[in-house]
């Protein structure tokens, strides 16, 4: 016995971010689960009062999964940026404003990223995280998490995926995540990004392919 508990049938996704539920909807295909998103439903978005992105995970999906009465999923992430002592980290969708536009989300990391003379490989690492939470109606909770390690680049480039895809660079690729396709990012064959990755490990543990 594992001790995980098995996902089927209908689920939330407790997330309003369009780009997170393209993911994890090509992630879930192969499993006959049923992804609806929290901002389809319409449900409310909790305040995220956590300190680590597992915390603030747990926060989404209970909060949709005693909204809607099925189990939820939800991811939370952020880009860590070495220069920048970890930040934007939690933060990383604040900075993009109440408008969601990364464009000055971006800037501002690189202007913050000059300001600090950060122009080295060395100054210019960083990390993606995603901790995934699943959340049952009876209290019960599953956590995985994932990172991948590369580098923020000098001049945004791709226009693929959301968020700060176009800045950042994983290690063993020369495309930054926005010049991938998703199949690249999400890993047919490896999984490459941190949510790609956090979510193998959740297939591993609690979903089945059906026969
Ligand atoms: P959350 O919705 O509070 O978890 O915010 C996560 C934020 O981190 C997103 O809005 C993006 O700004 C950023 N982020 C997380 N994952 C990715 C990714 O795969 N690509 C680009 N940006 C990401």
């Amino acid at each position: 016995m594992s001790g995980h508990r098995l996902l089927t049938g209908k689920v939330v996704l407790a997330t309003h971010n369009k780009g997170k539920l393209v993911e994890m909807r090509e992630l879930m295909a192969p499993y006959g689960i049923e992804l609806v998103s929290a901002g389809e439903l319409g449900l409310p978005e909790p305040d995220e009062t956590g300190y680590m992105f597992s915390e603030n995970a747990a926060i989404k999906a209970v909060a949709a999964t005693e909204a809607s009465g099925l189990p939820a999923l939800s991811d939370d992430s952020g880009l860590c940026i070495d220069a920048l002592d970890g930040s934007p980290g939690l933060f990383s969708a604040n900075w993009a404003g109440p408008g969601k536009d990364f464009k000055p989300a971006m800037a501002r990391v690189l202007a913050e990223m000059a300001k600090r003379d950060a122009t080295s490989p060395e100054q210019r690492r960083a990390h993606f995280v995603s901790a995934l939470v699943i959340a049952w109606p009876d209290g019960h909770q599953e956590l995985f998490e994932g990172r991948v390690h590369g580098r923020i680049v000098d001049q945004p480039r791709g226009t693929g995926g959301f968020g700060y895809n176009p800045i950042f660079q994983p290690d063993g690729h020369d495309q930054t995540f926005a010049e991938m396709s998703t199949t690249i990012k999400s890993g047919a064959a490896e999984a490459l990004s941190h949510r790609a990755r956090a979510f193998t490990l959740l297939a591993a543990a609690c979903l089945r392919k059906p026969h």
